[in-house]
């Protein structure tokens, strides 16, 4: 059995940033990094450009296997955990291998959620998570493209809303069925969310808020997805990117606390003795202690990761994790749409105040949000900020009340004023 001092499985934004981490203090320590891949690590982000063509797979690599080598990191493709034993601290893979720790992080991330639709198991669907899957989707959007075929997407999240425009890009005729009332919910306030809609129709895509599907029946070529109320939607292609679930199943009996994703304290322990978790696989608090929606993205498994891999090594910067701060940075049709932070709750109390700037009519749009003085959130569509510094400020608690206007008219260069005051 080999054995290493520190094993980080899953070789993604997470399991790469906590191995940086972990080398830039413990410069001695055996590390070996495990996938069930076999091939060099790629970020789910960049599929939806391998589906439209525009990113060569052979061009998408998050690292080079020089940057293992340099870090002195065994790096071990096709190694799929398939149990692990915290008795013993050692993984079993899926070949039968057994890989012993001194210390584990589970960076496995997660994998596309499928929805109970009555019919969904008859019919042949695509996913958006792996390589395997943009090549397979890439094959079916460029035969719908070249006959201008129909696609069909259900879920307005970021991998349908992405996927949505490759495949529309590509020339199918693309329908987008999302059963809240508007597109990405969660990630943009509605106003936001309408423009962005609006871009998609422009470019000829359907899309249906506010719908559910009832079931999915089968088709000579392809599928019909029947939606409550009684409307149909054919599809040659049907692409289901209904959220995620944490990449978990290799845990069961080990002793890892798993609720909707692996529970982990603020330094990313986990309850099992030596072993820690980040990105996308576990459940993420939120930074402002309230319901708002967090992680499942890809700065937050960047931040997790280095924090995990940080607590792991014993590096005394170590900071705790604070809580999950929604940032998003979303292209769309060539334009920008930018979220970060919360939006104020619809009972929002006397602390709270919104203000915005291009109503209806005006191309660009922005919202700020303060409680007390302080940053909540800043959604904007077409207006150029830097969301890394908002999110500092927010992080910071800065209480930016005095400058409200000023944000309002110039964020960019407000922010950086206020955060330049800040590390002087
Ligand atoms: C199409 C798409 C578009 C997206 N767009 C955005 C975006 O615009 N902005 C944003 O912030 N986020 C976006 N995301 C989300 C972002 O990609 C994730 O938040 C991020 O990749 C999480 O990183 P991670 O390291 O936690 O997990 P992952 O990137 O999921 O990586 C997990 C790794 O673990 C490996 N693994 C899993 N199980 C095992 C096992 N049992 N044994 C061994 N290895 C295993 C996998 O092979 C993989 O390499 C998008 C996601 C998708 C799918």
């Amino acid at each position: 059995m080999e054995q290493f001092d520190y094993v980080v499985l899953g070789a993604s934004h997470a399991g790469l940033e906590a191995l940086r981490a972990i080398r830039a203090h413990d410069a001695d320590g055996s590390i070996a990094v495990l996938d069930r891949e076999g091939r060099l690590p790629v970020s789910p982000t960049v599929l939806p450009y391998v589906v439209s063509g525009k990113r060569p797979e052979d061009r998408i690599a998050l690292r080079e296997r020089g940057w293992f080598d340099d870090l002195q990191v065994a790096y071990r493709q096709q190694a799929h955990a398939a149990a692990l034993d915290t008795a013993y601290s050692r993984l079993r893979l899926a070949d039968g291998r057994e890989i012993g720790y001194g210390k584990l992080l589970l960076a496995t991330g997660a994998a596309p959620a499928i929805p109970p639709i009555e019919g969904l198991s008859d019919v042949r669907f695509h996913v958006l998570r792996t390589l395997d899957d943009a090549l397979a989707l890439r094959e079916v959007a460029s035969a719908a493209g070249r006959s201008a075929g129909r696609a069909v997407v259900l879920g307005a999240g970021l991998v349908g809303m992405h996927a949505a425009e490759n495949l529309a890009r590509a020339g199918a005729r693309v329908t987008i069925v999302e059963m809240r009332d508007q597109v990405l919910p969660g990630y943009f306030d509605a106003t936001a969310a309408a423009r962005i809609e609006g871009a998609f129709r422009d470019n000829g895509v359907e899309v249906l808020t506010g719908r559910r599907v009832a079931r999915v029946a089968p088709r000579a070529a392809g599928c019909t997805v029947l939606l409550e109320g009684g409307e149909a939607c054919d599809a040659d292609v049907l692409l289901v990117a209904a959220g995620v679930r944490p990449e978990v199943s290799y845990l069961a009996g080990s002793g890892v606390a798993v609720e909707r994703g692996v529970v982990v304290d603020e330094f990313m322990r986990t309850a099992a003795a030596n072993v820690w978790a980040a990105g996308d696989v576990v459940q993420t608090r939120s930074f402002f202690g309230d319901a708002t929606p967090a992680g499942g993205i890809l700065p937050d498994a960047v931040e997790q990761g280095r924090t995990a891999g940080m607590s792991m090594a014993g590096d005394p910067a170590l900071q705790p994790y604070p809580g999950g701060v929604s940032l998003n940075t979303y292209g769309f049709f060539g334009r920008r749409a930018l979220s970060v932070g919360r939006d104020a709750p619809r009972e929002a109390g006397p602390g709270w105040e919104t203000r915005v700037r291009g109503g209806e009519g005006s191309d660009a749009y922005l919202k700020i949000v303060l409680c007390e003085g302080r940053l909540q959130g800043v959604f904007g569509v077409d207006v150029l900020f830097d969301p890394g510094i908002m999110w500092e400020l927010i992080l910071r608690r800065v209480d930016v009340g005095a400058r409200a206007d000023a944000l309002l008219e110039d964020p960019q260069d407000t922010a950086r004023a206020l955060m330049s005051g800040l590390w002087r």
